[in-house]
């Protein structure tokens, strides 16, 4: 008890140390709640809603690489080109004289977002004339695509080894068990998937909420790997304007993969996250340079000169259904309706531009939360002012908020920001609770210092005369009685001479304790003033005070007093006793009477209760 009020006293040590706690039981329970995976699924929901936000305030300020342009079945082109040839899709022979009219004007890779599936209104001859035209031209691109369809409705097609790539794993990612790993394939046309190694797959990862934000550059397949279109026509274009020559793929440790200089970021789950552009180019001001395909197509049959002559030279030429009739339109963070071949330049732009989000390890965003939460604790106890101190934590959270959202424009980091808020609020509330709660304890122990004498511990002489006029209170209106005892021990001056002072203040402390073990916890013990005690019994009559007095009387003789030297000794004490209506009705008047008793038992030989009536009559 003693230790504990010690500490109290250095309380702003104690203080500092009780927050430290706070914080990290706090801290504690959030990070084991997120054990949960409704929890984590949650928090994780909220996360990539504030990735979009900062996707989105950053996709204007960012570049575009300007030599991937998109051709493209959009809306007008849909119209024209039905309204013209009274079916979609197109023949393939108008994709085949695509192919001739870009190659001659010699552009970097040409790429069908395309798939071209074997259907009933597919001509033989059409698809011959295309998968031949894309076999001439060792830049020329197209798409398959993997799913999970039922070997009841497709039988899993064997696909030609030359479509694999050559991936080597050293990180825990697992395609195996992922979504990534697919039971099917909807096969293209023999034709072509025979003819061209240069085929890649075109799925997309979306997360729950529906929205892409990351492309998986490789899926498993039969237990091999198949890379993205994206990838294989940023590597191609890589291999034509850098040299690179590169065959296989290696992901090391630490979920990178390296294209010559260039550094992708992989997440746990196989994709990569892409760094988005501002809405689709289509709809609105131009995202990626982009063609209309009926542009072409006029040029190429009426022979009218609608696109510059050598508009399509050196660049990676991405041929593609943007029209929203089509449907092949997503959600990404940046745009509601975005269409598929936009997704997929995104992609070879990043690769192009090395330009992927890379997520930060889930411990730096645990580290981060203790570190702000650790900040805001220490504001709301040294603040004084509620105030002052929320506005610090807001203003925290903002900054935070800002620096994360440089951090992903300046350096392609995603650190969290949900987890970060959420710590920062608990840890806010349970600081202030604490604040609140040590608060009102600082109270009481003022309160206790100002009612307590530091000696005996026993009340003090202030708080004896307010109970006493509480009492008298109390006992007027319920018509009750209550009783005082006065003691006052005997020969104390001869005792402090003989034996000392702090002997005379051990034996004050200790017979302070024999006075309180032997009255009822309701009863008031106090410190009157010097060697003098009194003690309130609250609801007591005279009867029954007397005989709680000599209780007290024969309890002080009989108990052995340790000196400070270790040496006991005996000291007696004389009482007086007052009641309430009887012999007082004021506080004054029951003091007076009580300490006249007092004297007569001083005055009859002391070690004793002393009766005043008795003695005066
Ligand atoms: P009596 O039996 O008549 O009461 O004799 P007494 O010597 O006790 O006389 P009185 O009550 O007048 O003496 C009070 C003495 O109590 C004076 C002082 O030396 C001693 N005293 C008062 N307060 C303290 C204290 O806090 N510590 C110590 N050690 N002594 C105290
Ligand atoms: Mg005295
Ligand atoms: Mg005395």
């Amino acid at each position: 008890m003693d230790k504990i009020k010690e500490l109290l006293k250095n309380k702003t040590l104690l203080k500092y140390i009780l927050y430290f706690f706070y914080i990290i039981i706090t801290v504690g329970v959030l990070f084991s709640l997120l054990n949960h995976s409704a929890i984590r699924n949650f928090f994780s929901t909220i996360e990539n809603k504030t990735f979009d936000v900062r996707q989105n305030i950053l996709a204007p300020y960012k570049k575009v690489n300007k030599n991937i342009v998109i051709l493209s079945a959009d809306e007008e082109s849909y119209e024209y080109l039905i309204g013209k040839y009274g079916e979609w899709p197109i023949s393939r022979n108008i994709y085949a004289d695509i192919i001739t009219y870009l190659e001659k004007q010699k552009p970097a890779v040409v790429a069908f977002d395309l798939m071209f599936v074997k259907s009933l209104k597919s001509s033989n001859n059409a698809d011959g004339n295309l998968a031949k035209n894309i076999a001439k031209y060792d830049n020329v691109y197209t798409s398959i695509n993997f799913d999970n369809q039922s070997f009841d409705l497709r039988k899993p097609a064997d696909l030609p080894a030359y479509l694999k790539a050559d991936v080597k794993n050293y990180s825990d990612i697992d395609l195996k068990n992922s979504d990534l790993n697919f039971l099917n394939c909807r096969v293209i046309i023999d034709e072509i998937l025979n003819s061209t190694k240069n085929i890649g797959h075109i799925n997309l990862v979306r997360g729950d909420d529906g929205i892409a934000r990351d492309l998986p550059p490789f899926v498993l397949y039969k237990g091999e790997y198949y890379p993205h279109l994206a990838l294989k026509v940023a590597m191609k274009y890589l291999e034509k304007k850098e040299g690179l020559k590169q065959n296989d793929f290696v992901i090391n440790k630490d979920l990178k993969m390296q294209i010559g200089k260039r550094t992708i970021p992989f997440t746990q789950n196989g994709s990569v996250i892409l760094n988005w552009y501002g809405p689709s180019g289509i709809n609105s001001t131009s995202t990626f340079e982009y063609i209309p395909l009926w542009k072409v197509e006029k040029s190429m049959y009426e022979n009218k000169n609608l696109v510059a002559y050598d508009y399509f030279k050196d660049k990676i030429v991405y041929i593609g259904t943007s029209a929203t009739s089509l449907f092949d339109l997503k959600s990404v963070p940046t745009d509601k309706i975005f269409p598929g071949v936009e997704i997929h330049t995104t992609f070879v732009n990043n690769i192009l531009d090395n330009n992927f989000i890379k997520r930060v390890h889930p411990l730096a965003d645990i580290v981060i939360s203790l570190l702000l939460s650790l900040f805001v604790g220490l504001i709301v106890v040294r603040s004084e002012s509620t105030v002052l101190s929320s506005l610090i934590a807001i203003f925290t959270a903002i900054i935070y908020s800002i620096i994360a959202t440089s951090l992903m424009y300046f350096f392609n980091l995603w650190i969290g920001i949900v987890l970060q808020f959420a710590s920062i609020l608990l840890v806010f509330i349970a600081c202030y609770l604490a604040k609140y709660i040590m608060k009102s304890r600082d109270l009481e122990y003022t309160y206790a210092l100002a009612t307590t004498d530091g000696l005996t511990e026993l009340y003090n002489h202030r708080y004896f005369q307010e109970q006493m006029i509480q009492n008298i209170e109390t006992c007027k209106r319920y018509v009750k009685s209550f009783s005082l005892i006065m003691i006052d021990i005997d020969f104390f001056k001869k005792f402090n001479d003989t034996y000392g002072h702090q002997s005379g203040d051990a034996v004050l402390r200790q017979v302070a304790h024999i006075l309180k073990k032997n009255v009822r916890s309701s009863d008031i013990v106090c410190r009157y003033g010097g060697e003098e005690m009194a003690v309130i019994l609250t609801q007591t009559a005279k009867e029954e005070a007397l005989i709680t007095a000599q209780k007290i009387c024969n309890s002080v003789r009989e108990n052995p007093l340790k000196l400070v030297n270790g040496n006991n000794v005996n000291v007696t004490i004389s009482l007086g006793v007052s009641t309430f209506p009887e012999n007082g009705e004021t506080s004054q008047e029951m003091i007076k009477y009580a300490d006249d008793c007092l004297y007569a038992a001083k005055e009859h030989g002391r070690n004793q209760v002393g009766n005043f009536v008795k003695d005066k009559s």
